[in-house]
């Protein structure tokens, strides 16, 4: 359920304190401690899962519905001009905290942020 060891599991738990957006019984979303953009949120599920691969169905078919209601009210509030919604696999696709979590990025224009990925 959770991972003694993982911070995530416990700023999902309230165990650490964040700047929490959003929470609800299965995610908690926060602001990232080292923002991309000004208002980048992170959104952590309650339960461990380090991957999309370990991920439930369940938190699966319900994270993107927290994507869309936050990311619709950040929007609002920030009137930023777009918004990046991605999630890393794996320290080669840039992971670099092991407890599954979807970033929400605001971006503006001119904000000359760079999100790099390899096509094809
Ligand atoms: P990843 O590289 O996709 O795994 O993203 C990890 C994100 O977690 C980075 O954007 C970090 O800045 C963020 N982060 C790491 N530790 C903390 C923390 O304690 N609070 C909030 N965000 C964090």
């Amino acid at each position: 359920m959770s991972d003694s060891n993982c911070i995530f599991c416990k700023i999902a738990a309230g165990e650490i304190p964040s700047k929490t957006l959003y929470e609800d019984d299965s995610f908690r979303v926060i602001l990232d401690i080292s923002p991309a953009s000004k208002g980048h949120a992170i959104i952590l599920p309650k339960k461990h899962a380090a991957n999309v691969y370990e991920l439930s169905e369940e938190d699966a078919s319900k994270i993107f519905v927290v994507a869309k209601k936050v990311a619709t009210a950040m929007q609002k509030v920030l009137q930023c001009d777009g918004m990046n919604i991605l999630q890393n696999n794996g320290e080669v696709a840039g992971q670099s905290v092991f407890h599954l979590h979807v970033h929400l990025i605001p971006r503006y224009k001119d904000d000359k942020l760079t999100i790099k990925w390899t096509p094809g």
